[in-house]
C-alpha cells in the first residue's frame, strides 16, 4: 500500500469523510460531531484493537518516553536495537531481565480487564495486537491477543529461530534448548526489525468494522500506521489516550483520560450494543 492510499487527511473534528454507501451500513446517518460518531454505531462486528505502553501505565510500568525521552533510564538506542545487542550483550539482556522480574510486582489494570472482558463476549471478530511487551493482557483473560513487538517471558534462538517461554534470567550465552547453539535473546523486536504476524494483522484491519487504539504514542511505525489502514479498508477508527497523540488526526474520534475509566465506559457502550450471536 503507497503513500497516495493514505493521502486523505481527516482532521479529528468537522464532517464525515465518507462516501454515503459506506455509512448506510451504519443506519440513518446525518452528519453529526465526530465526538458521537463513533457511539452511534450499531453494526460493528469485527474489531481491531491496538494497545501501547499506556495501557499499562496505571499498573505501575513505565512508558516508552518517560521524562527526558528515555525509557527506565536508557536511551531508547541503548536496550532497543540489534546494533546495541551486538555492542553490549550484557546491557541490553540484563535490561530486559529486570523488565521481566519486575512483571511479579504489577497487576491488569481496569483498561486489561475491561478489554478481556470484551474479547469474552463480543460475539463478532476481534483481535488485541499489543505493541506492548509485558503479560497483563493474558494475565487479565485475553486470548484473541498478538504480541507484534514480542514478549518479555519469552526468549528467540537468533540461529535457529525457536521460541521458548522464558522466566528466569536470560544471560548472554544461553544455549537454544532446540539446536544448542549459544545464541538466545530475548523475543523482543528491535528497532529496524519486522513486528511479528504482520499478515495477520492487515488482514485483520481490511476485515474491521471498528479500530480503537489505546495508549499509544502514534510515534513507533507500522502499528502507528494502523489508522490509516483501518480507515482505508473502511472502518471507524477511535483512539483513547490520555493526550493527543502524534496520530490523533487520524482518528474518527479521539477520547482524552486515562485508560482505566475511558476503556471500562468503551467496553460496556460496546457491550451494551452488541449484534446478536
Ligand atoms: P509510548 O510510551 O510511546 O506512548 C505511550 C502513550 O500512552 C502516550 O501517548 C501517553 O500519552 C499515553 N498514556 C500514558 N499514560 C496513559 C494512561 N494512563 N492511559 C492512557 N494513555 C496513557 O508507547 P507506545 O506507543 O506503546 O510505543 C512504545 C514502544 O515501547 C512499544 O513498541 C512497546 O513495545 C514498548 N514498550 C512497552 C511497554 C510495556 O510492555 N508495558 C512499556 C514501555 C515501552
Ligand atoms: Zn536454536
Amino acid at each position: 500500500m503507497g503513500d497516495g492510499d493514505f493521502g486523505r487527511v481527516f482532521p479529528n473534528a468537522g464532517p464525515v469523510r465518507r462516501n454515503c454507501e459506506h455509512w448506510g451500513r451504519f443506519g440513518s446517518y446525518a452528519p453529526r460531531s465526530r465526538a458521537t460518531v463513533v457511539a452511534v454505531m450499531t453494526s460493528i462486528a469485527n474489531i481491531v484493537i491496538l494497545t501501547g505502553a499506556g495501557i499499562s501505565a496505571e499498573s505501575g510500568i513505565a512508558t516508552f518516553r518517560g521524562p527526558g525521552g528515555l525509557w527506565e533510564g536508557h536511551r531508547v538506542e541503548d536496550v532497543c536495537t540489534p546494533e546495541a545487542l551486538a555492542a553490549d550483550p550484557a546491557l541490553v539482556h540484563r535490561f530486559y531481565d529486570l523488565r521481566r522480574a519486575a512483571l511479579s510486582k504489577v497487576s491488569p489494570n481496569a483498561a486489561h480487564e475491561a478489554l478481556a472482558r470484551l474479547d469474552r463476549e463480543w460475539p463478532g471478530a476481534l483481535l488485541i495486537v499489543t505493541q506492548n511487551v509485558d503479560d497483563l493482557h493474558e494475565r487479565a483473560g485475553a486470548s484473541r491477543l498478538l504480541h507484534m513487538h514480542g514478549a518479555l517471558k519469552q526468549a528467540l534462538c537468533a540461529v535457529c529461530g525457536e521460541r521458548f517461554e522464558w522466566y528466569d534470567a536470560l544471560p548472554p550465552g544461553t544455549p537454544c534448548p532446540a539446536c544448542a547453539a549459544p545464541a538466545l535473546r530475548p523475543d523482543i523486536v528491535f528497532f529496524g526489525e519486522i513486528p511479528y504476524q504482520m499478515e495477520r494483522i492487515e488482514a485483520a484491519l481490511a476485515e474491521a468494522d471498528l479500530f480503537v487504539s489505546i495508549g499509544t504514542s502514534g510515534a513507533v511505525y507500522p502499528a502507528a500506521g494502523f489508522v490509516r489502514m483501518a480507515s482505508a479498508y473502511g472502518a471507524e477508527t477511535l483512539e483513547l489516550n490520555l493526550d493527543r497523540s502524534d496520530g490523533s488526526g487520524w482518528f474518527d474520534e479521539s477520547r482524552l483520560g486515562p485508560a482505566g475509566q475511558l476503556v471500562p465506559q468503551w467496553v460496556e457502550q460496546m457491550l451494551s450494543r452488541r449484534p446478536a450471536r
